[in-house]
């Protein structure tokens, strides 16, 4: 892609209002626009980002069998009052009709989703099976803030999985937190798998996955040794405790929560009478288990746990391109025609082997503010082609993460590239 094809640009300052990392550097790099408090637009480069990252939670569900579908948005009120929560779920948006119908906009899917699968179970032959959605939810949120991690409309992947046993419940839930890991590590995010309680879910024991950084609105006491994490709100253990795993010393620490995942219960078998018949012909309840991650909230945190000063640093593997090609302007028409031409050979090539590069083409704009735009935005490469450089025959090479730079040879760039990216 030209970057002077691209209408959504950086600015040159960041949005005076911006109170977290992810708003300064989303918003000035272009990523997002903010449409109001706690709702964005997600632009070509942002797109991308999201894009990567969902197909990562894609594939992880894809691979423990949960098939996918897509749920509606607009709730029948009828439904959140089967479970009760259309009066007690105070972030659940609401919407009157002209035709004096109450509507609920889609703060989660179990209203939806258990209805859906008493459709489909009948027996145990039924049963189990795990079915997921990558959509919109809407929350009405007290304060929206920190950018794209607290909004009032966001994107989420929920699963819910149905059972016949505890049995078969809790072992679908273990390996759903083993994908849960799997897919934030993918992302570039270390996550810690904390225990907590489950809200306004469930009484059953649930757990968090908190990526720790400062910018985290949650408190996890977590073990500096093991694995080992609680959520404040629920703790058994304090500062300074020793852990109860290792014997480790347990500390207080900031997480941004990036994932839940809940054993249900028969909670809402129970709303909706959701029943199959057993292998000796007695009718029971169904089990359930549901899990969420917060797809646009976890591309906010990759931001918190992957940037310094000038701006993104994203992991190779959620970037929205691999390579930011900048191209400098020469006076001599000969010297330019050369630099544009080993440009759009090299852009092309590196594209028909699968590589997203984006073209910084610009020729009205400094090379200081190029540089800085490329920092800004946050690819994991850096190239250059400039009359300095071809006079080596080469181009310039720079790792975002990296403060060194170095002269590779035109005709290695190719091979080098494609080995940088795998
Ligand atoms: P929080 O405690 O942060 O309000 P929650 O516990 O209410 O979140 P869940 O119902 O567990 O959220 O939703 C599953 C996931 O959706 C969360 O782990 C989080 O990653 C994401 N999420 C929840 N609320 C928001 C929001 N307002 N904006 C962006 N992502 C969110
Ligand atoms: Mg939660």
């Amino acid at each position: 892609m030209k970057y002077s094809s691209c209408f959504a640009k950086t600015s040159k300052t960041a949005p005076a209002d911006a109170d977290s990392a992810n708003a300064k550097f989303l918003i000035q790099a272009g990523f997002v626009d903010q449409t109001m408090a706690g709702v964005y637009t997600w632009l070509p480069f942002g797109l991308a980002v999201l894009r990567k990252v969902e197909q990562i939670v894609r594939e992880e569900m894809n691979a423990l069998g949960a098939l996918e579908i897509f749920m509606p948005s607009l709730h029948p009120k009828e439904f959140w009052e089967a479970t009760n929560r259309w009066d007690n779920v105070d972030i659940l948006f609401k919407i009157h009709s002209q035709t004096d119908k109450d509507y609920a906009l889609g703060a989660s899917h179990e209203e939806v989703v258990t209805p859906l699968a008493k459709k489909f179970i009948e027996s145990y032959k039924n049963l189990p099976f795990a079915t997921y959605q990558i959509n919109t939810k809407f929350r009405d949120e007290l304060r929206a803030k920190s950018g794209v991690l607290r909004g009032r409309e966001f994107r989420m992947k929920d699963m819910y999985s149905f059972h016949t046993s505890q049995e078969d419940l809790s072992t679908f839930y273990q390996k759903t937190l083993e994908a849960y890991v799997r897919a934030y590590s993918r992302c570039g995010l270390n996550v810690k798998v904390v225990e907590a309680s489950g809200g306004i879910f469930t009484k059953n024991p649930s757990h968090e996955f908190q990526a720790l950084t400062d910018a985290g609105e949650d408190t996890i006491l977590a073990c500096s040794t093991c694995e080992f994490g609680q959520n404040i709100e629920v703790a058994t253990v304090k500062e300074g405790d020793a852990c109860p795993k290792c014997g480790g010393v347990i500390s207080t620490v900031k997480g941004i929560e990036v994932g839940n995942i809940f054993d249900l219960g028969t909670k809402y078998s129970d709303a909706f009478d959701l029943n199959f018949t057993d292998e000796s012909g007695e009718r029971k309840k169904v089990l359930m288990g549901c899990y969420g991650i917060g797809t646009s909230r976890l591309v906010g945190a990759i931001v918190e746990a992957c940037h310094d000063d000038r701006g993104m640093i994203w992991p190779k593997s959620v970037a929205p391109f691999q390579v930011h090609l900048v191209t400098l302007n020469s006076k001599d028409d000969v010297v330019k025609e050369q630099i544009e031409g080993t440009a759009s050979d090299l852009v092309r090539d590196l594209e028909a082997q699968g590589v997203e590069v984006l073209w910084d083409d610009r020729e009205d704009v400094s090379p200081g503010a190029k540089f800085a735009d490329a920092d800004l935005i946050g690819a994991p490469l850096r190239v250059i082609i400039s009359e300095k450089s071809l006079k080596e025959e080469s181009v310039e090479w720079k790792e975002r993460s990296s403060s060194e730079s170095r002269l590779i040879k035109v005709t290695d760039v190719i091979a080098d590239v494609i080995e940088f990216v795998k």
